[in-house]
């Protein structure tokens, strides 16, 4: 099974993603803990996202995409995957349709895990708090949020269009909004 999460930032998407590829036995892909790791390890291809992680922009979709679509050719990850932060704009999510079709088998589903912005902002406030990660600042948390509606909102309608879109609340328990995510992924 081949899934893409789709939600702002603090809405729960790591936390979620996580557990729902548990439970249908596929590959966790997060674009941004790639990121990350490339950076904690010092790679050049870390070094070049670190000013756009820092800012709360996009990392260019060139060093993106191959950085996506090589993990998800990676053996753990042919027997599903769930995508986590990935696609974030229509560009990437263009060369992820024509690379999955490429290898017969397309993204079958994408949820949307929805959150109201003062839910997502408080949380990811208490993250700062929490794990001090370098873009929670408030102002870098901000454009994040930016980043989010321009950019990728949008493939909201890209997927309703090719009918794979569901909706989950992501205002509720851990333990509901996982349930509410398998069945989305995993029913008719
Ligand atoms: P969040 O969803 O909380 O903003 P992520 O861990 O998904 O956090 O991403 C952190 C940062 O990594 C983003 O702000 C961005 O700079 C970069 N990043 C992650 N995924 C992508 C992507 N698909 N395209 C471009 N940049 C990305």
């Amino acid at each position: 099974m081949r899934l893409v999460l789709l939600g702002p930032p603090g809405a729960g998407k790591g936390t979620q993603a996580k557990r729902l590829a548990e439970r249908v036995g596929a590959a966790h892909v997060a674009s941004g803990d790639l990121f990350r790791d490339n950076l904690g390890r010092g790679t050049p291809l870390g070094l070049q996202a670190k000013e756009y992680m820092e800012r709360g922009a996009l990392v260019p979709d060139e060093v993106t995409v191959s950085m996506v679509l090589d993990r998800c050719a990676a053996p753990d990850a042919q027997g599903g995957v769930v995508l986590d932060g990935f696609p974030r704009n229509r560009t990437q999510a263009e060369a992820l349709d024509r690379a999955f079709a490429d290898a017969g088998a397309p993204v079958d589903r994408v949820v949307l895990l929805d959150c109201a912005h003062e839910v997502v902002k408080a949380r990811l406030a208490g993250r700062a708090l929490e794990e001090g990660r370098a873009d929670d600042t408030p102002e870098v948390i901000e454009e994040r949020l930016r980043t989010y509606e321009r950019q990728t909102a949008p493939l909201a309608a890209y997927y309703e269009a090719q009918g794979k879109l569901r909706r989950v609340n992501g205002d509720q328990s851990i333990e509901a909004v996982t349930e509410d995510l398998v069945r989305a992924a995993t029913e008719d």
